[in-house]
């Protein structure tokens, strides 16, 4: 692997350079301060070419120079990114819109686009001698970090909130992770678990506070860039929790636009629940996120507090992009359409950018002759529960030729 190009850190509440091997916070600004890799992106742009590219391995690791990473550090041996990018025509037809791709995230290891943040975080755990690595979690991080750490056998502590759905608690079980389900919200857990991290010495995956998260991130963003090119879509859609994941993506699009990849940088549409929407709310007012409590069906994005909002209103704005909520009724909505018109079945969180885009629509701010690429950020295995409430349980009937010929003859078929 290439040796990585990283060069220094910046705080995004006040500027000041950090060098890569000091805090993990700006050490003026406390926790807020939280910092933004930058990498030399002209020496980048000499080993990281098209050509050079296509002879990589098809996962996150191929972009080495612009991650946090030893070269020959150990990684993760499940292969992480590089997921299919998928045409949805019938749903750009019903969105009103002149094209949609659906970038596919479930296909990843453990089902969800966390996957990249958390092997970017064990990778670097190991690399700085960590014995332990401990994360809070509204779910997927925390199933994508048990895993991502059972590959290669490092102890994982997980503080989940009462609510995640039983399908990721499963995963952090079967994976071995320590599990405490906190009473409270994922606030609450994410407190708990910064305390501890501080209090035992665990490396702390934290998404907002740990500037190589979003690192890893940003690699969808590299993704996206490094397989379209030129047919780069006007949009690109997110849906956002703590923010860490629209400003990795947006971070990814505008570094490959700096190595030349695609000709500009799409404008980002970052989607909140209607539940959960102080990220929409601080960027239209222009003005500090207010926490609010977070309630909506998309438990992913059911994030009331962002850790990361300036983050993701910083790089949203920088790319002429904006932010829409969505209803749990519009979410439904979208897991059937996606799932029946795309034939992509998302979590949904994962759908949620969907709903966001049809919002968007309405409200004028993406046209009808524009084109978007939506990342489906978890698979609906994730969350069963909510599926069948928006599909409707099957039809029950005896096992009998005649008892099916009446169902049939009574419905019309
Ligand atoms: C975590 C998550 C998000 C949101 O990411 P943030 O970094 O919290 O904004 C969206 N969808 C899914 C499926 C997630 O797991």
């Amino acid at each position: 692997m290439s040796e990585s190009l990283l060069s220094d850190l910046v705080c995004v509440v006040c500027g000041r350079e950090v060098a890569p091997e000091g805090a993990s916070t700006c050490p003026d600004c406390g926790l807020e301060g939280i910092l933004d890799a930058r990498y030399d992106l002209g020496r980048a742009a000499r080993s990281m070419t098209p050509e050079a590219l296509q002879q990589r391995a098809q996962d996150i690791w191929r972009y080495s120079e612009l991650l946090p990473l030893h070269p020959d550090g150990r990684r993760p041996p499940q292969p992480v990114g590089w997921t299919p990018i998928i045409d949805a025509p019938r749903l750009a037809a019903r969105l009103g819109i002149a094209g949609l791709a659906l970038k596919d995230e479930g296909r990843n290891p453990t089902a969800s686009f966390k996957d990249r943040a958390s092997a970017v975080g064990v990778a670097h755990a190991l690399q700085t001698g960590a014995a332990t690595i401990a994360c809070a979690s509204t779910g997927n991080a925390a199933s994508s970090l048990a895993g991502m750490a059972a590959g290669v056998g490092l102890p994982a502590i997980i503080f989940v909130p009462a609510r995640a759905p039983l399908p990721k608690i499963a995963q952090l079980r079967i994976f071995g992770a320590r599990v405490f389900r906190v009473d409270g919200t994922y606030e609450q857990a994410w407190d708990l678990c910064q305390a501890a991290c501080e209090r035992y010495g665990w490396y702390n995956r934290n998404c907002a506070v740990n500037p190589w998260l979003v690192e890893g991130k940003k690699t969808a963003g590299l993704e996206i860039a490094e397989q379209l090119r030129a047919d780069i879509p006007d949009w690109v859609v997110v849906s956002v929790g703590d923010g860490c994941t629209i400003a990795g993506v947006a971070k990814g699009l505008q570094e490959m636009h700096s190595l030349g990849f695609i000709p500009r940088v799409p404008r980002l549409l970052g989607v909140q629940a209607e539940g959960a929407r102080p990220i929409v709310d601080a960027f239209a007012a222009d003005r500090a996120l207010q926490p609010v409590a977070a309630e909506t069906c998309a438990d992913s994005i059911a994030v009331g507090h962002p850790r990361n909002w300036r983050k993701a209103v910083q790089r949203v704005r920088s790319c002429g992009g904006s932010f829409v909520a969505v209803s749990d009724a519009q979410i439904y909505e979208a897991l059937r359409s996606c799932a029946r018109l795309a034939g992509v079945f998302g979590e949904p969180a994962g759908v949620a950018g969907i709903a966001g885009l049809a919002r968007a629509r309405e409200q004028g701010i993406v046209a009808a002759d524009e084109r978007a690429l939506v990342v489906v950020t978890g698979s609906g295995l994730k969350d069963v529960d909510n599926a069948l409430a928006a599909a409707g349980p099957p039809q029950d009937i005896a096992a009998d030729l005649e008892a099916l010929a009446e169902v049939l003859t009574a419905s019309g078929d």
